[in-house]
């Protein structure tokens, strides 16, 4: 039998080695290379896109058509992670989406087009861009395997900003827009060079044209500080509240929150409800929704979460 001392010892002993093994599991999660997030895989009806956290907070898709295995990445900054992923899922990578000519976006383009034996098109709206060969503007389109991609050129956090629209060939089912620093979960990218016009015509009008059940990857896990600022802004939105406490868990295990829906950020994302009573009261009552855009691009500027 135990004396209480030897039990205490072995309590001691489990509690660590629990600890010891959460521990080791979530390295495994998360790797060695100490990521910000998980890496994860979203199945589509037509499509996976598997996210690859890079940097500090920056987030790459790998994109896969279903059908043909064929694939794209967007922001590859990170082209070691890209290059382990795409021979992981055995899958044929041919093309590079750029969605702006930042370094933490655009940076790893030069590296990956030297790493890989194929060639590979590098598309973006931007001659910043690095190894970019195939320059594309609004509404231009081209494929990954049996998908189609079309290209909304939304100007304003720079002025060669895309983001890509990915659907199924025939169009129909679930699409999936990738939307770099253009529009956010909760929120939207600084406006580096262009105006409030401009935002509001990449947020509430091209984005939000895309069918509701779109879902949106962003180029960064933002999503507790936008949401922090989005209660700010309506204290009242009680989806605001609950997709908080949703990200909250999913952070505490290191699991991004991305996709979030186009549907879904028309009902919490202050700058696409720019139109709302409630938001334009708290911008200080104007009923323009571009002047509110430009109010409240500016209180989010400095704004502490
Ligand atoms: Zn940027």
């Amino acid at each position: 039998m135990f004396s209480s001392a030897w039990r205490s010892v072995a309590t001691n002993i489990e509690t660590q080695l629990t600890a010891a093994y959460f521990r080791v599991q979530k390295l495994r999660k998360v790797g060695l290379r100490g990521m910000h997030s998980t890496l994860e895989d979203v199945k589509l009806e037509s499509m996976q896109v598997k996210i690859l956290p890079a940097l500090q907070d920056n987030y790459m898709y790998l994109i896969v058509d279903n059908k043909t295995r064929e694939a794209a990445v967007v922001d590859p900054v990170d082209p070691e992670l890209v290059i382990k992923t795409v021979q992981e899922a055995n899958v044929t990578l041919s093309k590079v989406l750029t969605t702006h000519h930042h370094w933490d976006h655009a940076g790893g383009n030069e590296k990956l087009v030297k790493l890989w034996e194929k060639e590979l098109e590098v598309y973006g709206g931007d001659d910043r861009i690095g190894a970019l060969n195939k320059m594309v503007r609004q509404d231009d389109s081209f494929t990954i395997g049996s998908l189609n991609v079309r290209c909304l050129s939304t100007p304003c956090h720079t002025t060669g900003h895309i983001c890509y629209h990915v659907t199924a060939g025939d169009g129909k089912g679930e699409g999936a827009v990738f939307t770099g620093d253009t529009l956010f979960q909760g929120g939207c990218g600084r406006f580096f060079e262009g105006t409030p016009e401009e935002m509001y015509d990449a947020l509430c009008t091209k984005l939000s044209a895309l069918p509701d059940t779109t879902k949106v990857f962003c180029g960064h896990e933002y999503t507790l500080q936008n949401m922090s600022f989005a209660r700010h802004v309506e204290p009242d939105n009680e989806s605001i509240q609950q997709r908080i406490e949703w990200a909250k868990l999913r952070r505490a295990s290191q699991d991004p929150t991305v996709p979030s829906t186009i549907g879904e950020e028309k009902i919490w994302n202050p700058f696409m409800r720019v139109h709302e009573a409630s938001v334009q009261k708290h911008a200080g009552g104007a009923t323009d929704p571009i002047v509110t855009m430009g109010k409240l691009r500016k209180e989010k500027d400095n704004f502490k979460a």
